[in-house]
């Protein structure tokens, strides 16, 4: 009989050995768990257009079942630079600056990947989405991270001051996840000021394009000759379409930067689920189906806001993205994650806390993320609960 080998080896170095699981994750577990409203991991609770569904139904059943090509269907690719230039007036390559992604976070990471060698500093600006800072030190890079400044809005100067010769790569995101403030045309003249002369890489995370709210147009780092030159630019549908699930977004980049994204692209998706990519090409070809997004999104704000007058939170300003942040100082000292997680217990609210998306939370911050991506009846029944804390 054979004796079942021991491991002699030491356990195997962790490359993230301060990285638990996703707060996300964490906290949409916790709801279940406990069968509370989910306001936490950001995704919708409403039905698709069914269109849509019938266009991934129908590209299946039409035999659109293999891999696509490396970069991306060429029909989406060319659909892609159409919305682009139809917003953004600028139309970059389907051939070569355009790539379809397994979603937002595998374009973040590839786009790192490519381009980050081992000791190059990257500026990331906190609160910053929880994948940002674990894929720079996996590929050996040095997160330098900085604070957005008073009310969550962009502070250049913070920036700047981080900015040394070692800085490979300035990373942004609007509109913001967690804070859900946007930055503005203003801001993106005083990054290309900062960035001129030097040789970083922008990587621009605007997945929440089209939730910009009260008027404001989308600023866009496409939008800056001088930006976009030097950016990776990463988008998602499950966003826009209501599709989170689906995990399929694109980066756009000048050709020199995208083939090298390319590189990695190749040997880590090689190519995005075709059926998919077939429906989302002959979908976003009708600018209603997403031009309506924003109003859509802001009737919800401002429903969950208006609901939350009657509460002890007290809101921050929530200019875009699906995600409203409040302070809860009035109710309770105790730290987010515990607050988060007693909510979750006692009240059935779900809700993100934030200091997971800071390398150092600020002391005595008390900031909870709602997501308002739901149902008219699951935000009243979530304000109804959180009116009681
Ligand atoms: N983007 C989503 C959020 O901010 C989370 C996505 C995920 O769980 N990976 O809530």
């Amino acid at each position: 009989m054979r004796m079942s080998s021991r491991i002699t080896r030491a356990p195997i170095a962790s490359k993230l050995p301060h990285v638990g699981t996703t707060i996300f994750t964490v906290m949409s577990r916790l709801a279940q768990e406990c069968g509370a409203i989910n306001l936490s991991q950001g995704f919708p609770d409403f039905p698709i257009d069914e269109k849509l569904s019938q266009l991934v139904d129908a590209a299946m059943r039409s035999g659109h079942n293999q891999y696509a090509p490396m970069a991306g269907l060429p029909a989406l690719r060319e659909a892609i630079a159409d919305k682009v230039q139809r917003l953004y007036g600028f139309r970059y390559d389907p051939d070569t600056e355009i790539t379809v992604a397994s979603g937002g976070t595998q374009a973040i990471f590839t786009a790192i990947g490519a381009v980050v060698h081992p000791g190059d500093e990257v500026i990331i600006v906190d609160p910053a989405y929880d994948c940002y800072s674990p894929t720079v030190e996996l590929f050996g890079g040095k997160p330098v991270h900085v604070r957005l400044g008073n009310d969550m809005k962009f502070d250049a100067d913070a920036v700047q001051r981080a900015i040394t010769p070692r800085t490979r790569m300035l990373m942004i995101n609007t509109p913001h996840n967690p804070a859900g403030t946007i930055l503005r045309d203003a801001d993106m003249k005083r990054i290309a000021e900062l960035l001129r002369g030097t040789d970083i890489i922008l990587l621009s995370d605007e997945v929440y394009e089209h939730l910009v709210f009260d008027g404001e147009p989308h600023a866009s780092v496409i939008n800056h000759p001088e930006l976009r030159e030097r950016a990776f630019v990463i988008f998602s549908f499950g966003k826009v379409f209501h599709t989170t699930g689906w995990k399929m977004g694109y980066a756009l980049a000048p050709k020199t930067l995208m083939a090298e994204f390319r590189k990695v692209h190749q040997f880590n998706v090689f190519s995005v689920h075709t059926p998919t990519q077939h429906a989302m090409a002959a979908y976003m070809q009708e600018p209603s189906n997403y031009g309506t997004v924003a109003a859509f999104y802001q009737a919800k704000r401002d429903r969950f806001a208006a609901g939350m007058k009657d509460s002890r939170f007290r809101l921050l300003p929530c200019e875009g993205s699906y995600f409203q942040t409040a302070d809860y100082s009035a109710i309770s000292s105790e730290d987010d994650m515990a607050f988060a997680q007693r909510v979750t217990r006692e009240f059935g609210v779900a809700t993100i806390p934030l200091s997971p998306f800071y390398k150092d939370p600020p002391k005595g911050q008390r900031l909870l993320r709602f997501c308002f991506a739901k149902q008219d009846a699951t935000l009243d029944a979530a304000i109804e609960k959180l009116c009681r804390i």
